[in-house]
């Protein structure tokens, strides 16, 4: 059914900035609740950056309500137990009470939003940057071109130049760590003996500061996460110095060499970002543009993708969009501030070579399920 505006009597117009999880969970999630949506993406083609992803029970449950979840499950994985190492002895192995998680690449992921966006029908521009949104509901190009509409919804990332234009008051931060991430095939068989199916976080303090998240994404593929400190030259030099990495995970130098190979291979920092508020009259903003978050606890895409769903969620009735996107952030907000907070200071203490660390508080936003508006599952 379509989604009227009240005053004009036509179907609602959303404008939706960013083909990233953000972005295509926000349009998918509108398109089925009877809005008339353009996705605007700045790239050549709507595709996924970067290696290897988690999602938790809530990010599944997302996929659930926009018809993705089949796809998702079909060429991903859900490991065993989510072990920890430290200085390559097991110290702990996490199965959270049966809470549904599951790892994938990015683009697995991201293709099967993509596809979802396709079948509804939806309007998808490349090579469409949007460059500023005004509060009023009028999205501005990088062509010069200015469309109005119902709702703005600014998905573009990190870097997002809606949030930046509207003037949001903002504290950004990068941590001290970053990672180099990476899909290699998987090499079961040379790895020899050994719990490989699991995902495996490989911590070292000594000599220096080295981990590795090992994490199978399906039955060829690997995802690793090499993490060093950024003032350490050598672990976050990219391409990747294969002396200094199998100097410290040598059991692990057929997969570390297939690494070693990739050129396009990037060091990234953690970035934080915390805004005084993620709407401004019709425009909202979701996923990193409002919230990125260190990665400690695998849950900036979950936790844009639950909070895209459930902006179309509060939509559905709303007779103003405006008051109805204020609701939407003071009920779902307080879950992803939580979850920014205790994973940034995972990230800055390293709490996680501790092993056992997925607390319950820790689990807060994986145990949220956004179709019934409920945490489910035991802590
Ligand atoms: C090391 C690391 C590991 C992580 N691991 C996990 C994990 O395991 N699980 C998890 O849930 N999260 C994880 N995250 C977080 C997750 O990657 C992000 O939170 C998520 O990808 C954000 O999605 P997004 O759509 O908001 O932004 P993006 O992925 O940045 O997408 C933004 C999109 O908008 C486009 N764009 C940019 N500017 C414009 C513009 N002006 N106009 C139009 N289009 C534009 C971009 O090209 C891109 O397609 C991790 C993050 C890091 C750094």
């Amino acid at each position: 059914m379509p989604n009227v505006n009240m005053t004009s009597g036509k179907t609602r117009r959303a404008e939706v900035a960013g083909g990233g999880f953000a972005g295509l969970t926000a349009a998918i999630a509108l398109k089925q609740s009877g809005w008339d949506v353009t996705l605007h993406e700045k790239g050549p083609e709507l595709r996924a950056f970067g290696a290897g992803i988690y999602l938790w029970y809530n990010g599944l449950r997302v996929l659930e309500g926009l018809g993705a979840l089949e796809e998702v499950l079909e060429g991903s994985h859900t490991p065993p137990t989510y072990e920890t190492w430290m200085h390559n002895k097991s110290v702990s192995k996490e199965t959270f009470n049966g809470l549904p998680w599951r790892v994938m690449t990015r683009s697995h992921l991201h293709t099967a939003l993509a596809n979802r966006v396709r079948a509804l029908g939806i309007e998808i521009r490349v090579n469409s940057e949007a460059v500023s949104a005004d509060p009023e509901g009028r999205l501005t190009l990088q062509t010069g071109e200015t469309i109005e509409a119902d709702l703005i919804v600014g998905a573009d990332g990190v870097g997002s130049k809606v949030r930046d234009s509207i003037g949001f008051e903002q504290d950004r931060w990068d941590s001290t760590d970053g990672i180099i991430r990476l899909i290699v095939p998987r090499k079961k068989q040379e790895l020899g003996h050994g719990e490989w199916d699991n995902t495996i976080d490989m911590w070292n303090f000594w000599p220096r500061v080295q981990r590795i998240l090992y994490s199978p994404c399906n039955d060829d593929e690997l995802y690793l996460g090499l993490m060093a400190p950024a003032a350490d030259p050598r672990g976050s030099r990219v391409p990747l110095d294969l002396e200094v990495w199998v100097e410290m995970f040598p059991f692990l130098e057929p997969c570390l060499v297939e690494a070693a190979k990739l050129k396009s291979a990037r060091y990234d920092r953690y970035a934080t970002t915390r805004l005084d508020s993620w709407t401004r009259g019709k425009v909202a903003l979701v996923g990193d543009a409002a919230h990125a978050m260190c990665p400690a606890l695998a849950q900036g895409a979950g936790c844009a993708m639950v909070n895209a769903f459930s902006l179309a969620q509060e939509l559905e009735t709303a007779s103003s969009v405006e008051d109805a996107i204020v609701d939407w952030e003071k009920r779902i907000r307080p879950i992803t501030d939580r979850c920014q907070a205790l994973s940034g200071d995972y990230a800055a203490n390293r709490s996680l070579s501790k092993g056992n660390m997925f607390t319950p508080a820790a689990l807060e936003a994986a145990r949220y399920d956004p179709l019934r508006r409920v945490y489910s599952w035991p802590q």
